[in-house]
C-alpha cells in the first residue's frame, strides 16, 4: 500500500509535520524528487529540525528512509544532515540511497550562483543549491548516477569530457576560474566512500516490500504550482512535484499509489518570483508573516521572508486536482485566530471576466483576485482535539474551503506539534 503526501500550492504548506505523523504508521518513507533546495520543519520529541534531503521518517526506528532515483542527491549535505541528527541523540536511521539517483556536482552549485548573478533582476529566485543545472544535465544526459562511481576508468573519462564543456561557460560566459577534472574526480571518490553504506537498488527493495504488504509513504517537496509542466512556468522547480511522479522517482508502479494526501495551508505563502494573485502587502502582510507557521513565514533552508497572502481557492482547487487528491490536510489554521474577518480568493478576474479555473502563466500575470470575506473566530484553537469543538466560524471556514475546492478535508492541523491534529473521518477515525 502506497500513500503520497504532496503540496497543493507553492510549497511550505506544512507537509513535514503531516509526513512525520503518517510516517509513524509507515514501514518505508521515500523522497522521490527535488533536492536540498527546500526544507521541511519537523518538531518532535527530539526537538525542532529542518530536513532538506532526508525523508521525514528518520525519527522512527521502525522506518526505512529511501532517497529515490528522482532526487537531486547532494552527498555532503546529506552527510551533514545525518550527523546533525546524531549530534542531537536521534538514533542512526536506516537509510537507503538509490543506485540510480544522480548527484549534485560541485559545479552545479557554482553554475546556479553564476547564472543567478548574470540574470540579476531577471533571476528566478533560485536557492542556489544547483537544482536547475543538475536537472538540466540529467536530461541532457551528462549527469552522474551514483552507480557510475563504481566504474572508475569510465568515470575519469566522463569527468574530463564534461569539464571541457562546462569550462567554455566558466571562461566565456561567467568569467570565472576553470574546473579542474582531477579535483572533481577526487571529490567523487570521497562521495563514493560517504554513500557506500547506503547504496542499493531501491526500486527492487520497494517491489519486494510491497509484495510483503509493507506500507510506503512517498514524500513530495514543494507543491503543484511549482511543477515544471503544470505549475507557473518558468517560476517553477526543476522536477515534478506531483504525486504521479512519485511512481517514477521511487521506481514503483503508478497503480500502487492508493492515497494522495494533499496539504493545503489555511492562507497562502510563496518564495521566489512569479505571479501570486492573492498576495498581500504592508502591515497586513507583515502581521500574517510574523504570526505564520511556527516562528513566522521565513524559509526553512534560506531564512528568506516568504511572500504571504489570503487562501487562494482557484489555485488550491487546481493544485488538488493536479495531484489527484484523495484527502486534504488543512494546516496552520490556528494562525488565523487573530483576524476579525478573513478574506479568501474565490475567483480570478482576467480581462474583465471572472474564472475559477487556474490559467496559464501569461493569463495569470493579468489576474486580479475576487475576494470573499468570511467572519473570523477570534480565539485560540490550539489544544482542540475534536472537530465539533472548533468555534462555529472556524468550522464554517473549513467547510467553505472544502466546498470550493471539491476535495474532502479529512485532517486539520491546529498547531506545529505532532499531536496537534483533528481527524475528520480520516481512515475510519472520527474523533
Ligand atoms: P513544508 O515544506 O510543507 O513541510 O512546510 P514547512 O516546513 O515550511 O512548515 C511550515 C511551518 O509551519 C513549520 O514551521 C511548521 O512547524 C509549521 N506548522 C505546520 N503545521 C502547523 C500548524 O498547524 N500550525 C502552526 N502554527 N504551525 C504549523
Amino acid at each position: 500500500m502506497v500513500k503520497a503526501i504532496v503540496g497543493a500550492n507553492w510549497g511550505d504548506e506544512g507537509k513535514g509535520k503531516i509526513t512525520d505523523m503518517l510516517a509513524k504508521e509507515s514501514d518505508i518513507v521515500v523522497r522521490f524528487q527535488g533536492g536540498a533546495n527546500a526544507g521541511h520543519t519537523i518538531i518532535n520529541n527530539y526537538g525542532k529540525f529542518a530536513l532538506h534531503t532526508l525523508p521525514s521518517g528518520v525519527f522512527y526506528d521502525h522506518t526505512t528512509s529511501i532517497i529515490g532515483n528522482g532526487v537531486a542527491l547532494n552527498i555532503p549535505v546529506l552527510m551533514k544532515e545525518i550527523q546533525s541528527l546524531l549530534d542531537r541523540d536521534v538514533p542512526m536511521p536506516k537509510i537507503l540511497i538509490s543506485d540510480r539517483a544522480q548527484m549534485v556536482m560541485p559545479y552545479h552549485i557554482l553554475l546556479d550562483e553564476y547564472e543567478e548573478a548574470r540574470l540579476a533582476g531577471k533571476s528566478f529566485g533560485s536557492t542556489k543549491s544547483g537544482i536547475a543545472p543538475f536537472y538540466s544535465d540529467k536530461y541532457a544526459k551528462i549527469g552522474f548516477q551514483v552507480s557510475e562511481l563504481y566504474d572508475e576508468e569510465a568515470l575519469k573519462e566522463k569527468v574530463e569530457r564534461i569539464c571541457l564543456q562546462k569550462n567554455v561557460l566558466m571562461e566565456h560566459l561567467y568569467h570565472k576560474p576553470l574546473l579542474n577534472p582531477e579535483e572533481i574526480y577526487n571529490t567523487l571518490m570521497e562521495y563514493k566512500s560517504m554513500v557506500a553504506p547506503y547504496v542499493c537498488d531501491t526500486s527492487l527493495y520497494l517491489h519486494n516490500a510491497l509484495k510483503e504488504g509493507k506500507t510506503v509513504l512517498l514524500e513530495g517537496q514543494l507543491g503543484s504550482l511549482k511543477d515544471p509542466d503544470h505549475g507557473i512556468y518558468p517560476m517553477v522547480t526543476s522536477s515534478s512535484t506531483l504525486a504521479a511522479y512519485g511512481a517514477i522517482g521511487a521506481g514503483i508502479p503508478p497503480y500502487e499509489i492508493k492515497e494522495i494526501i494533499t496539504v493545503v495551508k489555511a492562507y497562502s505563502s510563496a518564495v521566489g518570483a512569479g505571479a501570486f494573485v492573492s498576495e498581500i502587502f504592508g502591515d497586513e502582510a507583515e502581521e500574517l508573516r510574523r504570526r505564520g507557521g511556527d516562528g513566522g513565514e521565513y524559509g526553512a533552508t534560506t531564512g528568506r521572508p516568504r511572500r504571504v497572502g489570503w487562501l487562494d481557492l482557484v489555485a488550491t482547487k487546481y493544485g488538488c486536482r493536479m495531484q489527484g487528491t484523495t484527502d486534504v490536510a488543512f494546516t496552520v489554521l490556528d494562525v488565523l485566530g487573530y483576524l476579525d474577518e478573513i478574506p479568501v480568493c474565490v475567483g480570478y478576474e482576467i480581462d474583465g471576466e471572472v474564472t475559477t479555473d487556474f490559467p496559464t502563466t501569461s493569463q495569470l500575470e493579468k489576474a486580479k483576485p475576487v475576494l470573499k470575506v468570511l467572519p473570523g473566530w477570534k480565539c485560540e484553537i490550539r489544544g482542540i482535539k475534536k472537530y465539533e469543538d472548533l468555534p462555529e466560524n472556524c468550522r464554517k471556514y473549513v467547510e467553505f474551503v472544502e466546498e470550493q475546492i471539491g476535495y474532502p478535508i479529512r485532517l486539520i492541523s491546529n498547531g506545529p506539534g505532532r499531536d496537534e491534529i483533528i481527524y475528520r473521518g480520516f481512515e475510519g477515525k472520527t474523533e
